[in-house]
């Protein structure tokens, strides 16, 4: 079982303490032992020097003894000779201290010697030591008898020899008493501590001497069995030390002892030193560091146990309030996750375009099976194309950054490919920057969308074609005529009313008269610009609405005819209704709009009744509600009709105009067109170009100019006054826009033989517009050929200078509306000689046109423009009248 932390670091402390605590009780140990065995080995010596003072001693009273035995015989014989024994027995007694009292005893225990005379014939026989020595008359044994007390009452022990009689019978004894005086200094003297006490005791057990002394305990027998004293004796040792409880005194001591066991004389009985030290005395020093380490380790486990206690309640506590608080905030995330997860939209996170998070709702919405098909992909997922998803980026990530917020309804791809209208909401994580992330709320508005979608059809729409229905016309309307009021614009309002519908209807059925009236709204749709509307009023009526004309009213009402022809010529085709094949017409009635002029309600009854009126002409028709912008439209389209023929009949020619330089010298000539109409005399060129443009016709009539006048110049080369002339050609944009116009022009050179070197095109503004790399393609195609190009109008378009430098242009043209009022208006001088400057800080030569008078001249020459062209030289002229004048120039 693994161990939890707590009890790891619990078995670490412990064990800790058990190491320390087991040192220290080691080391105490160890101290005790050497306290132990130093003392055991200090009292064991201790003993030792006792004994060996001891035996001096008792040799010493045995030589006395000896010596008495031996002289006892001659103190015998002679007369008096006990008496004077006794004399010299006093005088041993008071040499040698301690031995009180030395005295012979006859074989009955009389006292015969006495060092003490007061004991003479005194009777000792009922002592044990004399009756001892009754028994064991060996008189080469020293006997030493048990202590006893002496009739001094003193405490004593008697050491003696007994005496053979000249039969070798018992003949008494010589006894000396030892008293404790004699040994009390020896010991006295070997004491080294207050607690010790020093003892003699007798080989049999008896206590003989205890110093210092105690009262009773002399005379106890230490012989009984479990004594220490028993124990040393049993050993046999010579000397033992023990601890343990002293019988003697009763005392728990260490106790050293040796026994005095002479061979010379040999005793019978040993003596036994004792040296013994209270135990509790002598360990009290140990007992002491003991208890001082013992306290100081108690404290510091204590301190330790404490310490490790209160900081796992810490821990613990710690523990408890993180589990609180990470539990607190588990619940919150599995609330939020619940929410997350079973929210009724699509949630999603979204960091630099990727989708770090989305919920199952999300996957739902986009037909994902799983939200892991869309965490980690970029959000362009969720869109139909990388241009969708930029689109909606730049729409609502401006928001973002400005409020934190942002909404907006946005269509969607799910993984099928299918279209989904989302309502999207998004929110930064971080107000302060959009690199935190946001997070996106996808609501499926799919469902509300078709049915808004639904609903503005069903209002706005014609259920049968499609088309905007007259609510719808009546709003594309008003728009039409507040921009129209706003840019001062003409529109045009067409109402057209199929011819002989109800016949149809009435012969083949509703079902036939809707597949034509559906085909007729898709030719409608086809006839018309994109801005324009096309809306069904009901039946067989649709009405057209045409913004945007351009401001004079007459051009528009042109552009609306060409509409209308257009119109008619379409709905004249045949249709295909089921199997049958039919034919239609319709009527036509225009009312011009302008802002402000006519209310919506009129415009309509005008273009109503004028459509009656094209009925009234005979159908398949178009009538104009304003009969002089009928008329003006007629002549156009009358106009038009001349131009086409015109062109096949050659009705077009060329007047000539000289470009001259200083004070008149021809250097040049611009050829422009004239139309010579047959009814209408000439015609110039304001009053047909504008429309040959928008016919298309200017092509033809720009290639028959350019091939004219260069079949012009390749004359002019023959003639010596004529030959240096340049010829200028105005190309319109139309014309040099066209597909293989540099060939056009180079194989009409060829053809004609003019020199290219000869050949100026003038070239319009409006030409740089747009695709301005391939017209410089081509300008630089033809300018290798050595065809030369002059900017025409120069001033009233927008050239941008970087354009300009671009272009292998030869000239500047500048404009006659310019020139006209050059010293009256001082604005219209600062470009002129703006041009002048810019023509030469490009290196281009420049012209002024328009040039009629000498002063203009004048001023123009002074700003440094040194070409003029214009009716102060002379008009422009057919040729025959022009080259008469550069001949007389
Ligand atoms: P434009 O190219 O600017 O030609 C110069 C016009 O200014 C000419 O008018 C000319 O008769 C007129 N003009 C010349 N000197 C003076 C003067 O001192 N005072 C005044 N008031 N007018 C002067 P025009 O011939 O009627 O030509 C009109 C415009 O028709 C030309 O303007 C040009 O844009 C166009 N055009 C003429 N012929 C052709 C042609 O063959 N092809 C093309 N594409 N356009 C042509
Ligand atoms: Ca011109
Ligand atoms: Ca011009």
């Amino acid at each position: 079982m693994a161990l939890s932390a707590q009890a790891r670091q619990w078995l670490l402390l412990l064990t800790a303490l058990l190491i320390l605590g087991g040192v220290i009780a080691f080391n105490q140990f160890q101290d005790y032992q050497r306290i132990d065995a130093q003392e055991r080995e200090r009292l064991s010596a201790l003993v030792d020097v006792a004994g060996k003072n001891i035996v001096p001693q008792i040799v010493l009273a045995d030589r006395i003894i000896s010596n008495v035995i031996n002289a006892l015989p001659a103190w015998q014989a002679e007369n008096d000779g006990l008496k004077r024994a006794n004399r010299e027995l006093g005088i041993i007694n008071d040499t040698i201290n301690g031995i009180p009292p030395l005295l012979v005893m006859n074989a009955s225990g009389t006292v015969i010697v006495s060092s003490n005379p007061k004991l003479l014939g005194m009777n000792f026989a009922y002592r044990d030591y004399f009756k001892n020595a009754v028994k064991n008359p060996d008189p080469k044994i020293l006997q030493v008898s048990a202590p006893f007390k002496t009739v001094l009452n003193d405490f004593a022990f008697t050491l003696l020899r007994t005496i053979k009689g000249p039969g070798g019978e018992f003949a008494g004894i010589v006894v000396v008493t030892e008293v404790p005086a004699y040994f009390t200094n020896l010991l006295d003297s070997i004491r080294y501590s207050p607690d010790m006490w020093t003892g003699i005791v007798h080989g049999d057990g008896q206590l003989f001497l205890i110093s210092p002394d105690r009262p009773g305990i002399v005379g106890r027998d230490l012989a009984k069995p479990g004594t220490l004293f028993s124990r040393h004796r049993q050993s046999g040792a010579l000397s033992n030390v023990y601890s343990g409880f002293v019988y003697a005194t009763g005392e728990n001591r260490m106790i050293a002892m040796r026994t005095i066991q002479l061979t010379t004389p040999p005793m019978d009985k040993p003596l036994v030193v004792e040296a013994t030290r209270d135990l509790e005395a002598l360990f009290a020093p140990w007992r002491q560091g003991l208890l001082v380490q013992s306290v100081l380790f108690g404290l510091l486990a204590a301190f330790a146990v404490l310490g490790l206690w209160t900081l796992q309640r810490r821990r613990r506590e710690q523990l408890a309030e993180r589990q609180q608080a990470e539990s607190r905030i588990g619940d919150l995330l599995r609330e939020q996750r619940l929410i997350f997860d079973n929210a009724h939209v699509g949630i999603a996170m979204v960091r630099k375009r990727q989708l770090t998070h989305c919920n199952q709702r999300m996957a739902e919405i986009f037909g994902y099976d799983h939200t892991q098909q869309l965490v980690g992909k970029n959000a362009e997922i969720l869109y139909a194309s990388a241009e969708d998803f930029k689109a909606v980026r730049s729409q609502l990530y401006p928001m973002m950054e400005k409020h934190g917020y942002a909404q907006g309804e946005v269509e969607m791809r799910r993984s099928d490919g299918t279209g989904i209208w989302i309502m999207l909401t998004g929110r930064s994580i971080n107000p302060a920057t959009l690199a935190d992330g946001s997070i996106w709320v996808y609501t499926d508005i799919s469902e509300r969308k078709k049915a808004d979608e639904k609903i503005n059809e069903l209002a706005f729409f014609d259920q049968l074609t499609g088309l905007p229905n007259r609510t719808l016309l009546l709003d594309r309307l008003k728009q039409a005529i507040t921009a129209s009021s706003r840019s001062g614009s003409f529109g045009a309002l067409l109402l057209i009313d199929l011819d002989n519908f109800k016949a149809l209807n009435d012969s083949l059925g509703h079902d036939m008269g809707d597949l034509l009236l559906k085909q007729v709204a898709q030719r409608l749709i086809m006839c018309v610009r994109e801005g324009d509307t096309v809306a069904r009023l009901g039946g067989d009526e649709f009405v057209l609405v045409l913004p945007g004309l351009g401001l004079d009213e007459r051009e528009a009402a042109a552009s609306t005819e060409v509409v209308t022809a257009k119109i008619l010529a379409t709905l004249t085709q045949s249709y295909q209704l089921g199997t049958m094949t039919h034919h239609s017409t319709a009527s036509i009635g225009v009312a011009m709009l302008k802002g402000g002029l006519v209310s919506i309600d009129d415009l309509m009854k005008q273009a109503d009744l004028t459509m009656y009126k094209a009925k009234a002409a005979g159908r398949n028709a178009v009538r104009f509600f304003d009969p002089a912008m009928e008329q003006a439209v007629m002549a156009r389209v009358a106009l038009e009709q001349d131009l086409r023929l015109a062109l096949q009949e050659q009705q077009f020619l060329l007047h000539y105009q000289a470009q001259v330089v200083g004070d008149g010298q021809v250097t040049g000539v611009e050829v422009l067109a004239r139309w010579a109409h047959p009814s209408r005399g000439m015609i110039q060129p304001f009053d047909f170009i504008p429309l040959a443009e928008e016919t298309g016709l200017i092509l033809p009539l720009g290639h028959w100019v350019l091939e004219t006048a260069c079949r012009q110049l390749a004359a002019w080369a023959k003639q010596p006054k004529m030959f240096h002339l340049t010829v200028s050609v105005n190309v319109s944009a139309q014309q040099f826009r066209q597909t293989g116009f540099v060939e056009q022009v180079l194989e009409v050179l060829k053809n004609t033989g003019a020199n290219p070197q000869r050949l100026k095109l003038e070239l319009t503004e409006s030409l740089l517009v747009e695709n301005v790399q391939e017209v410089i393609g081509k300008m630089y195609a033809l300018k290798a050929k050595g065809v030369g190009f002059s900017l025409d109008d120069f001033g009233t378009g927008y050239s941008s200078l970087s354009y300009l430098r671009r272009l292998p242009l030869d000239q500047l043209k500048i404009d006659q509306s310019f020139v006209r009022d050059v010293l009256s208006d001082a604005n219209d001088a600062a470009i002129a000689r703006t041009i002048v400057a810019l023509a030469k800080s490009l290196g281009l030569g420049v012209i002024a046109e328009g040039v009629e008078t000498a002063a203009q001249r004048d001023f123009l020459a002074e700003a440094g423009c040194h070409a003029y062209q214009g009716y102060f030289f002379t008009r422009p002229l057919p040729v025959a009248e022009f080259e008469a004048y550069a001949v007389l120039e």
